[in-house]
């Protein structure tokens, strides 16, 4: 469990990107954290260490990583994992079984994947709603609710989620209100002061921001729930390596320079797409036609970079995800390079043809993940992409 200093939380953000959680290195004074790759460390006699055992429970890169993304969270505790799924396999191993979870429909297909392949196998049981339907999410709990579970924006819909009125009802429930921030990143959007208990993050997109490694991270400001997480971190040890870790840490570095590109480009990029006549529905929480663009003033501070759109025919989604040059088709987002994706057919295709459907997730949807190339080559490769032949 790592615990960061208070310094850490009350400098402004792009300076607690770059410095907070780095602890000096006493051997050479390195200035960037090194990347300790060992699995034990030496012990000065029975009972008498610097604090560090064995490497599953606690390794000096990993910690520097925990403590940077859980300052940049505001709280107080952050854990890593092997992945964004390993970091909600172990909120959810928070629970028993008996225990239920309302979670949003429109969550990243692996989540969904696993709360309904595996955890609803070990007594878990959830129930699916409209995260942006508040009312909804007051009805869908039960005496045996626990965690109320939010994306927001989710992907690819990009409906929102209201925090604070969400951290109302899951508080009233006594139940644990977990946000997968993915999405927003803390540069735009930060849950634990809107009332969320657990902050979750695939490091793997917008924090390591690189494209180079898999990871995830839970922060909490809740002493209780993080002693219950250090020790579900330690005990299931799905823990991510060093080198994972050092990679992040340097990407959590730029965050606020490369969130600012994604945002500016994105924006630009959202509203030249609602102008192409070919383009049916422009998908993104900065446009004002957005149904909840007011929310997304309120609770975002800025959008990012992730669009959808709906072009309303199969093939030609095919043919556009076929045809971009620098917009590469790929699984995943938030890297510093641009990535074009078919939900339904990639990053979704867990997820039950109904459901798609009930939330708008036809086949003829296309996800943009609008990285910080030039804008203006970006938007002359959507052009050709969706150019008649
Ligand atoms: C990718 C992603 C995950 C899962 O993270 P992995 O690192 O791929 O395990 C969870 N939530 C969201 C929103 C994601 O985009």
């Amino acid at each position: 469990m790592t615990r960061i200093a208070d310094q850490d939380i009350t400098r402004r953000f792009a300076t607690r990107a770059v410095h907070a959680g780095h602890v000096g290195d006493p051997l050479s004074g390195a200035v960037m954290t090194p990347i300790y790759q060992t699995s034990t460390y030496i012990q000065d006699g029975l009972g008498r260490h610097k604090g560090f055992e064995y490497a599953r429970t606690r390794n000096p890169t990993r910690e520097a990583l925990e403590r940077n993304v859980a300052a940049l969270e505001g709280g107080h505790h952050g854990f890593a994992f092997g992945s964004g799924l390993a970091a909600l396999d172990a909120v959810m191993t928070l629970l028993s079984a008996g225990d239920h979870v309302v979670s949003g429909e429109n969550v990243y297909g692996g989540s969904h994947r696993q709360m309904t392949h595996i955890w609803s196998r070990l007594g878990l049981s959830f129930t699916f709603v409209d995260g942006g339907d508040t009312a909804a999410v007051a009805a869908a709990i039960t005496p045996a609710t626990k965690i109320v579970y939010a994306e927001t924006p989710t992907n690819p819909m990009m409906r929102l989620c209201d925090l604070a009125a969400t951290a109302a009802i899951a508080q009233r429930a006594g139940a644990l209100l977990v946000v997968d921030n993915t999405f927003a990143t803390p540069f735009f959007q930060q849950p634990l002061p809107l009332g969320a208990d657990i902050v979750l993050h695939s490091t793997t997109k917008y924090l390591n921001g690189h494209s180079d490694m898999i990871g995830g991270l839970l922060v909490t400001d809740r002493d209780d729930v993080a002693e219950r997480l250090g020790f579900i971190q330690n005990s299931v040890g799905a823990v991510p390596g060093p080198f994972d870790c050092w990679l992040a840490l340097r990407g959590t570095k730029t965050l606020a320079l490369r969130m600012r590109q994604h945002d500016a480009s994105g924006r630009r990029i959202a509203e030249w797409l609602t102008q192409q006549p070919r383009v049916r529905k422009v998908y993104y929480p900065g446009l004002p036609s957005h149904p909840q663009y007011e929310l997304a003033c309120r609770q975002m501070t800025g959008f990012g970079g992730m669009i959808s759109i709906e072009l309303g025919d199969v093939a030609f989604a095919r043919r556009v995800v076929e045809r971009t040059r620098i917009f590469a088709l790929a699984e995943s987002l938030g890297g510093v390079e641009s990535l074009i994706g078919h939900p339904a057919s990639m990053t979704h295709a867990s997820v039950p043809r109904e459901m798609r459907a009930r939330m708008g997730l036809t086949d003829s949807l296309v996800r943009l993940s609008v990285g910080i190339e030039d804008v203006d080559d970006l938007i002359a490769d959507l052009d050709q992409a969706l150019a008649d032949d």
